[in-house]
């Protein structure tokens, strides 16, 4: 289902559900409005009704006792009066009356009256001039019988008015149930339809981020899941799109950077051969000047090298196809076939290689060629960054716990506890050092200090890059901290590898290079 859909029918049935909720609540007040106006009304209507039956029964009974008694005329009117008031009386009564309880009352009080009336009629007849010394006790029992069937119909009525307002305190009791209940099923819904809509988004949108952290570190091959039936399934698959298009064109950028650099290292290499036999006069003697510009031309060439097995082995290791020869090897011996061939660069430039090694043979699992070419490019870094007369530190030492300046990067990589020791490389310089912002990027591909803008020495930003991904392939780790003299310090840090009793090198505290 699209997502859209989702949202627009988990809201719907909440909107409905909450519409139906108004719906019951108006419809109940109002026939709660109804119910109160009706008893009101009849409430009302009852009161002066039975005040007006129950004085018509008083006048009734009183002037039928003052009629017997005088047989006066006056009286005798009077009574009829009364007798049509309270039969009126009756009669409003009896329509008003609402319940069946009430109706049989009034029926029965209807039936006394008729009763009295019959009897009435019949000794008003017989009733001499002068009157009669006593009212007839028949009539005083009617009159007796209507008092008190008039104050039970009086009663009932009072009861089913009760009743009336008990059943709208129970409508209003219900209405509230109704309505909490209500109320809990409808937020149940809300908390579960958002919770299915935040399910439906959070994942794919997960899923997403994943996939573009991975684009973002350069795994081109990631994909996408597209089986869902939704906007994201629509959007997973473009970016599969993109991403195979990335992939395409990443590809295509490394075929060409290998081919180019490989159909570039033969030519070059003839070019340094000729200027190396020319500076070496057996083609014939050269002037000074001559000297001078093919020595240049030839330290051009050597660079260009670098920079050409830089491409090759970067395409390799993006490629995968690097291949490393994983032994255990002394790392001292290491440190010094590295420094060895940077004698001559660091004696032209006037800088001292101060080497410092410990006594004990250190052993490090790693391919030897790979460690020296590390070793190489920072030692080579600090002496083309170090000014002059400057001197770079080279220590190699066996350490126990990991140093502090560790960034977490690689700490995260390391797994602590789990080896008793590693071989540390430190090369340190004075020369510019390398601000706090550059520390990590400088490992990255074309990242220099300083983008931009040339600094002596500078190459194209690719030796620490390579650097980087053959020690992550040793699982060991390279970073750069702060000389606390000044300029930068670059650390190596390699796994152990086992103890070999007989040291293959004889080892000594330092080695100077001049
Ligand atoms: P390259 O030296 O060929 O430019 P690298 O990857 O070896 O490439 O170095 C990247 C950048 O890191 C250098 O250009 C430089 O800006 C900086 N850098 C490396 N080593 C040092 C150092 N010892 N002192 C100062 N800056 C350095």
């Amino acid at each position: 289902m699209k997502i859209t859909t989702r949202i627009i029918s988990g809201y719907g049935l909440l909107i409905a559900v909450l519409a139906g909720l108004v719906v019951y609540q108006v419809y109940t007040i109002d026939r709660m409005q109804e119910t109160n106006r009706t008893l009101s009304q009849i409430n009302f209507q009852n009161a002066i009704g039975w005040l007006e039956t129950l004085r018509d029964c008083e006048w009734v009974a009183e002037y039928t006792k003052k009629s017997f008694a005088t047989a006066d005329p006056d009286y005798l009117n009077k009574l009829d009066l009364y007798r049509s008031e309270f039969e009126e009386s009756l009669k409003q009564l009896n329509r008003n009356a609402s319940s069946d309880e009430e109706k049989t009352e009034i029926r029965r009080l209807l039936q006394q009256w008729d009763a009295f009336t019959v009897d009435l009629e019949l000794l008003l007849k017989r009733l001499p001039r002068g009157g009669l010394a006593a009212t007839p006790p028949v009539l005083l029992e009617h009159l007796e019988q209507l008092t008190l069937q008039t104050g039970s119909v009086y009663q009932t009525t009072i009861q089913s008015m009760r009743s009336k307002v008990d059943n709208s305190r129970r409508t209003g009791e219900t209405a509230v149930m109704v309505l909490g209940i209500v109320t809990l099923v409808a937020l149940a819904i809300s908390i579960l339809v958002s919770l299915l809509i935040v399910r439906s988004i959070s994942k794919p949108l997960a899923n997403l981020t994943e996939g573009t952290r991975a684009i973002a570190e350069g795994k081109f091959f990631y994909r996408l899941d597209t089986s869902r039936n939704d906007e994201f399934a629509q959007l997973a698959r473009d970016f599969n799109t993109m991403t195979s298009r990335l992939n395409e064109l990443d590809e295509m950028k490394k075929d060409f950077v290998s081919h180019v650099s490989h159909e570039l290292k033969a030519p070059l290499a003839s070019m340094r051969e000729t200027i190396q036999i020319m500076l070496e006069e057996i083609p014939g003697p050269l002037t000074d000047k001559q000297k001078r510009l093919l020595e240049l031309n030839l330290q051009s060439g050597i660079r260009l090298t670098a920079m050409i097995g830089n491409l090759l082995d970067l395409s390799k290791t993006e490629a995968g196809v690097m291949e490393y020869e994983m032994k255990n090897q002394q790392l001292v011996p290491l440190v010094r076939n590295a420094i060895a061939e940077l004698e001559v660069q660091a004696h032209e430039r006037q800088v001292k290689l101060q080497a410092a090694f410990p006594k004990e043979p250190l052993y490090v699992e790693c391919d030897s060629d790979r460690i020296v070419q590390v070793i190489i490019n920072i030692v080579g870094n600090a002496v083309k960054f170090s000014p002059r007369h400057s001197a770079v530190g080279i220590q190699v030492a066996r350490i126990e716990e990991i140093p502090h300046g560790m960034p977490a990067s690689w700490r995260r990589l390391i797994e602590p506890g789990k080896e008793d020791y590693f071989g540390l490389v430190v090369v340190s310089d004075s020369g510019p050092g390398i601000p706090d912002t550059d520390k990590e990027r400088i490992f990255e591909k074309f990242q220099q200090v300083k983008q931009g803008k040339k600094i002596a020495g500078q190459g194209v930003g690719l030796g620490l890059a390579i650097c980087r991904t053959i020690v992550q392939a040793h699982r060991g780790a390279i970073w750069v901290e702060d000389n606390p003299g000044g300029g930068s310090r670059f650390m190596l840090l390699l796994r152990r590898g086992e103890f070999e009793k007989e040291p293959a090198y004889p080892v000594t505290e330092a080695l100077p290079s001049e």
